[in-house]
């Protein structure tokens, strides 16, 4: 008896605008220099792509230091400290910055901060390479805050402004906003949460409701893919975190009819489609 799974995928998947934009200066660095080119650390946290440019000459690289003079080093969406353009410029590097629009708008906003003498405080996960990057812009200065409790121990301050890691929750931000009300006597925010990831959220979470199964496919170090499945798991919403078509295991779909397919920003196309693929494949198996 054939499964008949009816597969609904949400409205937002695939690449974000960033992402698509620095897969653009990829191509573009391609055409105009030829390979290889490298990429500062994993262009994107999605390790297929990461393969697949690999393997068109575009490597990875963990420091400027393994470079020669005239090499070709795209920047990354997440934005990188300024100290690597002045490293960059003494080695005789090439730069293409594909540091995301959205992030240089944070960047901006920081430096405003400290220009009008506010302490700079970033809502997000310090170990996330675009807070750093943004805490960089910052002079390495930055308060950062991922959780309430966190806020909570946060000292009284006269002066203070916030921006937001542009994949953070909204409604953890309000609610370390919340605290810092009541800690900064003069508090600007410039929410600095990217509406592409917001937008996923909300259609996952609409889309959720009408299927027996979510999957969610995307980079295992994605932040936004992470958020965007244990969204599912807290709403008490059957869902499955997968990479690759190659991890499916078709009893997930024993009892259930209706799968919602939802991504993260840096999951390629190419990777969707396996996924649908092997989906139709199930769907048509005894
Ligand atoms: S999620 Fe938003 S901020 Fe991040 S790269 Fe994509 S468009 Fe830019």
């Amino acid at each position: 008896m054939k499964r008949r799974i009816n597969v609904i995928r949400s409205p937002f998947t695939g690449f974000c605008f960033g992402v698509k934009r620095a897969m653009r200066l990829i191509e573009q660095g391609l055409a105009a220099h030829g390979v290889p080119i490298y990429t500062l650390g994993a262009v994107i946290h999605n390790p297929q792509e990461v393969e697949r440019l690999r393997s068109r000459g575009v490597m990875p690289v963990n420091s400027v230091g393994e470079l020669e003079k005239g090499a070709v080093l795209i920047l990354r969406a997440h934005g990188v400290h300024p100290d690597f353009y002045r490293e960059a410029k003494r080695l005789g590097i090439h730069l293409i910055d594909a540091t995301c629009p959205f992030v240089q708008r944070s960047q901006k906003y920081v430096q405003r901060l400290l220009d009008e003498s506010y302490r700079v405080i970033i809502i997000g996960d310090g170990t996330h390479p675009e807070v750093q990057s943004i805490s960089g812009h910052a002079g390495d200065q930055a308060i950062i805050i991922e959780t309430v409790e966190e806020a909570r121990a946060l000292e009284q301050l006269e002066k203070g402004g916030v921006v937001i890691q542009t994949t953070f929750s909204r409604e953890k931000a309000r609610q370390i906003i919340d605290i810092l009300t009541s800690r900064i006597r003069d508090l600007r925010i410039y929410d600095t949460v990217c509406q592409a990831t917001v937008l996923r959220r909300e259609a996952t979470l609409e889309l959720a409701e009408d299927v027996d199964l979510m999957l969610v496919i995307g980079g295992r170090e994605s932040s936004n893919t992470r958020r965007l499945y244990q969204m599912c798991v807290d709403a008490g919403i059957p869902a499955r975190f997968i990479e690759t078509a190659d991890e499916i295991d078709p009893t997930w779909f024993d009892d259930c009819r209706t799968v919602g397919l939802t991504t993260g920003t840096s999951t390629p196309d190419w990777v969707i489609e396996d996924v649908l693929k092997r989906l139709d494949e199930i769907s048509n198996e005894g």
